[in-house]
């Protein structure tokens, strides 16, 4: 017989399937848009039967209202963020993101208490005590609030290092180690205790211990790796929505939140093999990553030409290699840089583009801004394919990147970006680096490529100095 409750557990394995295809969607350029369809389908899906459900099981009308003014208010916000939104400040946006989800489960794991441990007389708490589903109860509320609470400083340290509102630099206490694994294992403990003695004051510290770890977590990981740290967040606030799915008994959210935290791990797996990184070191915060010297080394003198000389230089190359990085975005240079190029291959010069797995503020960044300025696919190739070819190479142009071509990460072992693997740009005859001053890249390290005698500085923002050649050319 057709009930809500039926349909609504129909309708939440549709939403869920929905979310998987979206997923699938979002692993490619090309199908990304409609995956995106899916996940709002799904999410359109999941609303619907999640109050279809509370009208179902007599929730107050308030409770009704309240719940309807919340969806309008954070449906608003999100529609607004989403379409002022600029690219380079998506990750950021994410992050923040993530916080949220992190504060929710922090939320449903207190009300979890609230209503039940709290309230041994009460129904809930009684119909559990009688099953023996107590102590489960206890350890999902533990659990979902130290997850969540980890998620949300972290989510929160990673917003403000993305955007510059604090350095990007890692934070190392004495002991960091330590404090990490001290804190894992009093969380150990008092899970333990709480399971046995659910009481007030012991959610309050691990509220308070998680929030300080997942502070101290963040902090301690440096510019260079926030790539993995984002997708990593991505993982824990997954986790922590499906903490709160079992305590809201909602399938649904288990699911989801299920999906969300293993494609963040596994995402952030692949991007610390790119990067040559240890996955346990990254999460870890930082573990075994040790403050290294001051680098004051002095690189000697940069050299610097004009917008005139670097056409002059394009006009006699025969073969031309541009990396763009996170300064392209910040200029929206990308449509000069495809004109460039065009005009280029039009005078029979082979341009390529080298894409590093972390240029720019999210992966992919620099595939879609060229991929808007229509450059053709064929010629915009990953590092692996292309970092052979510099030798070979008459001009490099590095448009506003920095850290993704920096050889101290090959040759210097004391720097925060070693092992890390870069476009090795300097095998090249010549390599103009755009950029608008000697400042360093969002890892905050000197680039000792600046003062190549092969290289030379074009100073100013990029989308001007690429006009300036165009009309020079
Ligand atoms: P970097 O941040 O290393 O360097 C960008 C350079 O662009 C800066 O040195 C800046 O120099 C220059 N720049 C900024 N604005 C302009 C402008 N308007 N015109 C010309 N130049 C400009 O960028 P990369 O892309 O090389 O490296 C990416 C970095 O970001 C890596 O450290 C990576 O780990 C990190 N990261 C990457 C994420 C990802 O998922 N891809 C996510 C988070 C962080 P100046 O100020 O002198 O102009």
């Amino acid at each position: 017989m057709f009930s809500v409750e039926t349909a609504a557990s129909a309708a939440y394995i549709v939403a869920a399937l929905l979310f998987i295809l979206a997923l699938a969607g979002l692993s490619k350029h090309e199908t990304a848009k409609v995956g995106n369809y899916f996940g709002i389908a799904g999410m359109a899906v999941a609303l619907v039967a999640t109050v279809a459900l509370a009208i179902e099981r007599d929730v107050e009308v308030l409770g009704l209202v309240l719940l309807l003014v919340a969806t309008a208010i954070g449906a608003s916000i999100g529609l607004w963020r989403a379409r002022v939104v600029e690219m380079t400040g998506m990750p950021e946006l994410i992050a923040l993101l993530h916080s949220f989800v992190g504060l929710a489960a922090v939320l449903v794991g207190w009300n979890g208490y609230l209503h039940v441990e709290r309230h041994p007389g009460g129904d809930e708490a009684q119909v559990l005590a009688l099953q023996d589903l107590l102590g489960i109860h206890s350890a999902e509320v533990f659990i979902g609030v130290f997850i969540g609470a980890v998620t949300f400083t972290g989510s929160i340290v990673a917003n403000l290092k993305l955007s510059a509102r604090i350095k990007s630099s890692p934070l190392v206490l004495p002991g960091k180690n330590l404090l990490n694994l001290g804190a894992l294992g009093a969380f150990a403990a008092l899970t333990v205790w709480f399971v046995i003695h659910p009481q007030l004051w012991l959610l309050v510290v691990v509220t308070i211990l998680a929030l300080a770890l997942g502070w101290h977590l963040v902090a301690s990981i440096g510019g260079g790796d926030m790539p993995v740290v984002v997708s990593m967040l991505n993982s824990y606030s997954g986790w922590a929505a499906a903490a709160s799915g079992f305590l809201l008994e909602n399938d649904l959210l288990i699911i989801t939140g299920a999906l969300v935290g293993s494609s963040g791990a596994y995402l952030s797996y692949i991007m610390c093999k790119a990067m040559n990184r240890s996955f346990i070191s990254v999460i870890a915060g930082g573990f075994g990553i040790e403050a290294g010297p001051a680098s004051d080394t002095d690189y000697g003198e940069h050299r610097e030409v004009t917008a005139q000389e670097v056409a002059e230089l394009l006009g006699a190359a025969d073969s031309v290699i541009i990396t763009p990085g996170y300064g392209m975005a910040v200029a929206q240079a990308q449509h000069g840089v495809a004109e460039l190029t065009r005009k280029l291959r039009d005078r029979g010069v082979d341009v390529r583009f080298g894409i590093h797995p972390v240029a720019g503020r999210l992966p992919g960044h620099m595939n879609v801004l060229l991929a808007e300025a229509k450059v053709p696919y064929d010629i915009v190739l990953e590092m692996d394919e292309i970092n052979d070819d510099f030798d070979d190479t008459a001009v490099v142009l590095v448009i506003g990147a920095n850290d993704t071509v920096n050889p101290a990460a090959m040759d210097d072992p004391t720097s925060p970006i070693a092992g890390m693997p870069v476009l090795t740009v300097w095998n090249a005859d010549n390599v103009i680096v755009f950029k608008r001053s000697m400042a360093s890249g969002y890892a905050g390290v000197q680039n000792p490529l600046f003062f190549r005698e092969n290289s030379a500085m074009l100073f100013g923002d990029a989308k001007d100095r690429v006009e300036d050649i165009l009309h020079a050319l």
